[in-house]
């Protein structure tokens, strides 16, 4: 049996692509075969059918109606899913045989542009890595298709770097060459919810790189590396080969060096919940939460980015505070400016839509609405003086030429469909003016004939009306048909309780209006395409000018929170000093009421407090306070105000944090095993410019295994040269208090608490000086642990505090004479079990009590070896050296 011809068609457009699901136009409907019928029926619900394909078995088949077709495609998109969408290409009318039809677009998560699905906030971005291995160096490139945005960089071939630009953009699709390794490509994969799709090497190279050169308006401007270039041309492929439309909005490329930014890797992004929280994944209750007041969706996809990349150059952030302050000092004109970025459109997106030639009368109306308002923006930035604002003032283009352009050819209120008429204006194209009279008076001429009529019949219930299948008419109600004079009307259709007649003027003026309405319709769509065309010839101003209004909106919102939160304008060094008066966290204090917020001081320089050591109870707000600190130099690097009555910040260039739990646990890894891999990530990476903030390193394993890792990580930052990052380690190991003092450059604070009658009082307020204890019981007991338990645990710290005293005093010693006393230590461990272990009276009744005592197991284990030792087998000095380990095992029970 042989496929019929249309399958045969079918399977030829599936070759093309076989990583996509085929939507694949039958009449009004996308039908889908085969392996993506079964897969598109289950994903999307849709009832799974069969049709005759020309072998035994029917194929599997499902459809969804045209029109419908965005919805279907959004749903599989965010499943991460590519769609290839194959359309008629020929009017089947004229067409001999099988219509002919052709993938027009594939749609990918990451060149998706469909705003109805898009989040206005967020950019949607497609990645692409190109990897080289013999110079061990690689290109990275971002593009936003539904804005035109396409940024780049380069960098040395590591596992570190590529994971942070990619946290950086979240992008929702990445293509890589083929020479990515295995374990970069898992790593990915893991920390990120993202389609990838691998390609030779040969995807990324075209000849004399002329696919860039002519993309790229300001391509002769920027020399780039070729890794770059390469990986430019992939992404460049790739997006041509989805979107097959023109791509004239992608016309300027940005460079960017990953050292302008402050480094931030994905843990830390998610720790420091900067655009959502970690519990729920929502941007409420994240540190954009706080700062986002913008007022347009460009504002708030520039202000993302802009908290996504802290800048790390001293002039541009000072350049963005002093416009926050004229703003924040400037109310009536930064509320005018608030009123008029109110009205403003997503100018980014729409130039995109223009672009690809998707964009409808009505979105040219919102076009010409936005781009009125600027000269009201021009105006307010016209008395501001900052020099930040100047600029943005002079680069600002009006595009009154637009505006005039789209006011004078496109009505007010235009049909959403540009294929229906009743979008262009009057008196701009004489023919669309005629047609539309006679249009017009064809339907007077059937007013007045329902009136005359009337008059002649005297049926006064006579109506003259319309449908698509009879066209105009005559409806009598059956009562009313004896008074009809003969011969007047000719029958057309019975309804149950009337009659419908037409009259040979009656289908005469039919189809003048018709034949006027069908001519006007299409004579609309041409005007209509080609004023499309003629703004699209302005896409560079107009992406100019949005991207300067998404600039001045996130200055403005960046002004609205200083204003309305009490934050104050940060100093900025580089000197390596941290002074912060009063700080409080953006966003706790957000979530409780008014003025309860304790505030607290920060101070870090180069010399004596380089490594802020802070223990304290529980639940006291040594976490809070460290990720304040983060969070204001954050705060203050990407040009915001801050909370505090004062700041003086040293610009960061890299910001690490090794607090709570990590995606990786996912990933199949131990929360120590994480918990030391960011450790070695941080003690490698990290400079005398970065921020480390450490949250109890070291309490994932046994207490001494946590206690040493934990004082050599902090000798390691202090002493190593190269290191000597300013960090904030919260810790419960109250020993390692006694390194103030020992290690230069660290220094105890302390969460205070006060004790009232037993029961702990939290002041969270940070002071000089370690913590006496961490007070765990007392809130294990604020949170309900049951009486018994609270008491015996009491009971046994007593004991083992009493033990960590000598223990930590024989560390002391040990670290500075360098000679061990195994015996010694080992003999106070089971002192102390023993006293604990006697003083326990449990209140809980078991069936058995079951004590194990180390000493006896050990005692078992020593028989059972000498027991087992084949003395025929031993050399004499394998037999000297085990009798010599056995005596001194025994020494020690
Ligand atoms: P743990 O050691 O158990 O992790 P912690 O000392 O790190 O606890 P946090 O988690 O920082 O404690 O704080 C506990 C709670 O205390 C926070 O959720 C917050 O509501 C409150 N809190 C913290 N700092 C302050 C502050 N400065 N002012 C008011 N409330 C605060």
């Amino acid at each position: 049996m042989a496929l019929t011809p249309m399958m045969v068609q079918y399977f030829e457009i599936k070759e093309t692509c076989t990583d996509c699901i085929l939507f694949f136009r039958l009449g009004d409907f996308y039908e889908m075969f085969f392996t993506d019928a079964e897969l598109a029926a289950k994903e999307l619900e849709l009832v799974l059918t069969g049709r005759d394909c020309g072998l035994e078995k029917r194929a599997p088949m499902c459809g969804i109606p045209y029109h419908a077709a965005n919805t279907y495609v959004g749903r599989l998109i965010a499943k991460g899913y590519k769609v290839a969408i194959c359309e008629q290409v020929e009017d089947p009318a004229v067409a001999k045989g099988i219509v002919k039809r052709d993938i027009i677009k594939i749609i990918t998560p990451g060149t998706y542009t469909d705003s109805g699905f898009l989040e206005e906030s967020k950019n949607n971005y497609v990645m692409s890595i190109y990897i080289d291995k013999k110079t061990n160096f690689c290109g990275l490139c971002f593009c936003d298709v539904s804005t035109g945005e396409f940024s780049c960089t380069d960098t040395k071939l590591s596992l570190v770097n590529i994971l942070d630009e990619i946290s950086k953009f979240s992008p929702k699709e990445i293509i890589v060459s083929e020479d990515i390794s295995g374990d970069m490509l898992s790593a990915i994969k893991e920390r990120f919810n993202v389609s990838y799709s691998s390609y030779p090497n040969d995807y990324f190279i075209t000849k004399d790189y002329t696919l860039i050169k002519n993309q790229f308006n300001n391509f002769c401007e920027i020399t780039l590396s070729e890794e770059l270039l390469r990986s430019i041309t992939g992404l460049l492929s790739y997006i041509m080969d989805t979107q097959r439309n023109s791509l004239s909005h992608i016309d300027t490329i940005e460079y960017y060096d990953i050292l302008d930014y402050v480094s931030l890797d994905a843990n830390s992004r998610r720790n420091l919940e900067l655009t959502e929280t970690l519990r729920d994944k929502t941007k409420k209750g994240s540190l954009l939460w706080v700062l986002d007041r913008t007022n347009t969706a460009m504002g708030a996809r520039r202000l993302r980015k802009w908290l996504d990349q802290p800048l790390i150059n001293k002039a541009l952030i000072e350049e963005r505070l002093e416009v926050v302050s004229e703003l924040k000092s400037n109310i009536s004109s930064h509320e005018d400016l608030k009123d008029v970025l109110t009205d403003i459109y997503d100018i980014e997106r729409l130039v995109g839509k223009i672009s690809s030639k998707n964009v409808n009368a009505k979105e040219l109306i919102s076009l010409k609405n936005s781009i009125e308002k600027i000269p009201k923006i021009k105006l307010i930035l016209a008395g501001l003086n900052s020099k930040l604002m100047r600029k943005i003032y002079l680069g600002l283009d009006d595009l009154k030429d637009i505006y005039d352009t789209l006011n004078k050819s496109i009505i007010e209120n235009p049909a959403i469909s540009i294929k229906e008429g009743n979008i262009i204006k009057e008196g701009l194209n004489t023919e669309v003016d005629e047609l539309r009279l006679a249009k017009a008076s064809g339907k007077e001429w059937i007013a007045t004939l329902e009136n005359d009529e009337k008059g002649i019949t005297g049926i006064r219930s006579l109506k003259v009306g319309y449908n698509r299948v009879f066209g105009y008419y005559i409806e009598i109600t059956k009562a009313n048909i004896p008074l009809i004079p003969e011969g007047r009307y000719i029958r057309k259709q019975t309804l149950s309780n009337a009659e419908r007649y037409i009259t040979p003027e009656l289908k005469e003026m039919e189809e003048k209006i018709l034949g006027a309405e069908e001519k006007l319709v299409n004579l609309e769509y041409e005007v209509f395409t080609g004023i499309r065309e003629e703004i699209e010839k302005h896409v560079e101003r107009m992406k100019n000018t949005a991207q300067l209004i998404s600039e001045i909106d996130c200055l403005s919102s960046l002004a609205t929170i200083a204003l309305e939160n009490n934050y104050t304008k940060p100093e900025i060094n580089t000197k390596g000093i941290f002074n912060i008066v009063g700080g409080r966290h953006p966003v706790v204090e957000k979530m409780m009421p008014t003025n309860t917020f304790i505030e607290n001081d920060t101070y870090m320089d180069t010399v004596d407090n380089q490594l802020l050591l802070i223990t304290g109870p529980n639940m006291a707000g040594k976490s809070t306070y460290m990720r304040q600190v983060a969070l204001i130099t954050i705060m203050a690097q990407l040009g915001s105000f801050v909370p505090c009555a004062s700041a003086d910040i040293s610009i960061c260039d890299k910001i690490f944090t090794r607090i709570g739990a990590s995606d990786d646990l996912a990933a199949g890894k131990s929360t120590f095993m994480v918990e030391m891999w960011e450790v070695s990530n941080i003690l490698q990476n990290a400079t005398n410019r970065s921020l480390v903030l450490l949250d109890e390193v070291g309490r994932g394993t046994s207490t001494y295994d946590g206690l040493s890792i934990a004082w050599s990580v902090i000798e390691y930052i202090c002493k190593n040269l190269s290191l000597r990052s300013k960090t904030l380690f919260a810790t419960h190991y109250h020993e390692l208090t006694k390194l103030e003092g020992m290690i230069k450059g660290v220094k105890n604070y302390s969460v205070a608490v006060k004790k009232i009658e037993n029961e702990i009082v939290f002041i969270r307020k940070i002071v000089p000086g370690g913590a006496d204890k961490s007070y765990g019981i007392e809130v294990a007991k604020l949170a309900g642990l049951p009486k018994d338990v609270i008491t015996r645990a009491s009971e046994i710290l007593e004991v083992l505090e009493n033990l960590n005293n000598t223990e930590i005093d024989l560390i002391d010693k040990k670290t500075s004479s360098k000679k061990t006393n195994n015996k010694n230590e080992k003999k106070l461990v089971e002192t102390a079990v023993k006293e604990a272990a006697i003083a326990y009276e449990p209140n809980i009744v078991t069936d058995e009590v079951i004590q194990i005592n180390f000493t006896d197991i050990e005692k078992d284990n020593i028989l059972n070896e000498i027991k087992n030792i084949n003395i025929l087998n031993l050399t004499p000095m394998d037999g000297f050296n085990k009798l010599y380990e056995l005596v001194n095992r025994a020494k020690l029970l």
